[in-house]
């Protein structure tokens, strides 16, 4: 399995840029470079992860093909196996197209205001089948009156940012585990926790995570169909809201992702 190229979070893109901005105006041909060298490791990395699948669908569509006619369980197997592949692969390109048009988007185009709170409550009902397959109770809670819950932004972006939180929970947690999503604001911002009980983090990986294509453990997300987009996605809708999004993680016991966003 080929490692991560280089460090191509946008925090380091972020100093880059106030570098390159430096008084002067001018940009050095070090921070050209640089800027360079990100982009190539980015364009690695997409290769990579693009190649991996796109490797298997072809070995099992060979399989497939040797099969059929013959082993109907093998053809189901490989059928089936086939499925999975292509969802992951479709996941991984939508998950690109959308980290890319994030990145290139400063704020949010046409802010509206949103109830965070009817967000939350559709979203956990898409959740809660998978959550009941795996006997993992989904609950949450709010305080506070409707109104307080409302934010300016996108409706669809954070719908995708708690639903990405909510879904790493749900696949992180062991069966018959707990998921809580709870809900709160004051005068300046409304405050979404999200709480599992899962296998948790290591402090060491805490700062990586967010990073595009950082995970923790390779082959548990890939088994689990993740594509290291999830986070980054999330920070990038936090950060285009004006708010952020900060992890507290115990290994085995379990993580709690925190999103403040100012109220609108
Ligand atoms: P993935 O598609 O791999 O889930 P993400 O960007 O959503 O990618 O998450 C990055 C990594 O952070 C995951 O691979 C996993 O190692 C870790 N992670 C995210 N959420 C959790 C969680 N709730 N519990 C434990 N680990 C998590």
């Amino acid at each position: 399995m080929l490692e991560q190229h280089g460090e191509n979070g946008s925090s380091e893109i972020d100093s880059i840029e106030e570098a390159g901005s430096g008084g002067s105006g001018s940009v050095s041909v070090v921070e050209l470079k640089r800027v360079n060298k990100i982009r190539r490791d980015f364009v690695a990395n997409v290769s990579h992860e693009l190649k991996t699948p796109a490797t298997s669908l072809k070995l099992l569509a060979e399989s497939l093909v040797d099969v059929l006619g013959e082993d109907p369980e093998g053809a189901r197997f490989f059928a089936e196996q086939l499925r999975d592949e292509t969802e992951r692969l479709a996941k991984l390109t939508t998950d690109l197209l959308d980290l890319t048009r994030l990145e290139s988007e400063e704020g949010i185009q046409n802010p509206q205001p949103v109830d965070v709170r009817s967000i939350l409550m559709v979203m956990l009902a898409r959740h809660r089948p998978t959550a009941r397959r795996k006997n993992i109770s989904l609950s949450w809670k709010r305080s506070g009156r409707a109104a307080t819950y409302t934010v300016r932004g996108d409706e669809t972006q954070l719908t995708s940012m708690f639903s990405n939180l909510v879904e790493n929970a749900v696949k992180y947690t062991p069966v018959g585990g707990r998921v809580e999503v709870t809900a709160e604001s004051d005068e300046s911002e409304v405050v979404v926790r999200v709480s599992d009980t899962g296998i948790g983090i290591p402090e060491k990986y805490l700062a990586r995570i967010f990073e595009r294509f950082y995970r923790v453990d390779k082959a548990r997300s890939k088994e689990t169909g993740g594509t290291g987009l999830g986070l980054s996605i999330v920070r990038h809708i936090a950060e285009n809201h004006g708010g952020r999004v900060t992890v507290k993680s115990t290994p085995s016991e379990g993580s709690t992702f925190t999103v403040r966003l100012p109220r609108g």
